[in-house]
């Protein structure tokens, strides 16, 4: 299983297998506090899902669903990584 804490590689066609293609877009980028269950439910089942996770990461994505996760869990993923990245330079 790939490692969230690390950045993956990425090519540029990724968005040609999205599994949301031609899904109401507004499902991934729902109002505050609305359910993101959806959006998830159509991500889990997306072979690119690890490819958008990380584009989104790499690009700062701040609004709606990505990868399957909402912008606090990838908040939660770019401290891990900062943290990781720490570590190391300290090590
Ligand atoms: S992971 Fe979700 S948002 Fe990303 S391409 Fe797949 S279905 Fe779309």
């Amino acid at each position: 299983m790939h490692d969230d804490t690390q950045p993956a590689a990425l090519d540029d066609n990724w968005q040609d297998d999205a599994n949301c293609l031609g899904v109401d877009p507004d499902l991934f980028f729902p109002e505050r506090g609305a359910s993101t269950r959806e959006a998830k439910e159509v991500c889990r089942g997306c072979v690119v899902r690890e490819q958008c996770l990380e584009f989104a990461l790499q690009n700062g994505e701040k609004f709606g669903i990505w990868g399957g996760l909402s912008e606090r869990e990838r908040r939660r993923i770019r401290r891990q990584r900062a943290q990781a990245a720490r570590s190391i330079v300290g090590a």
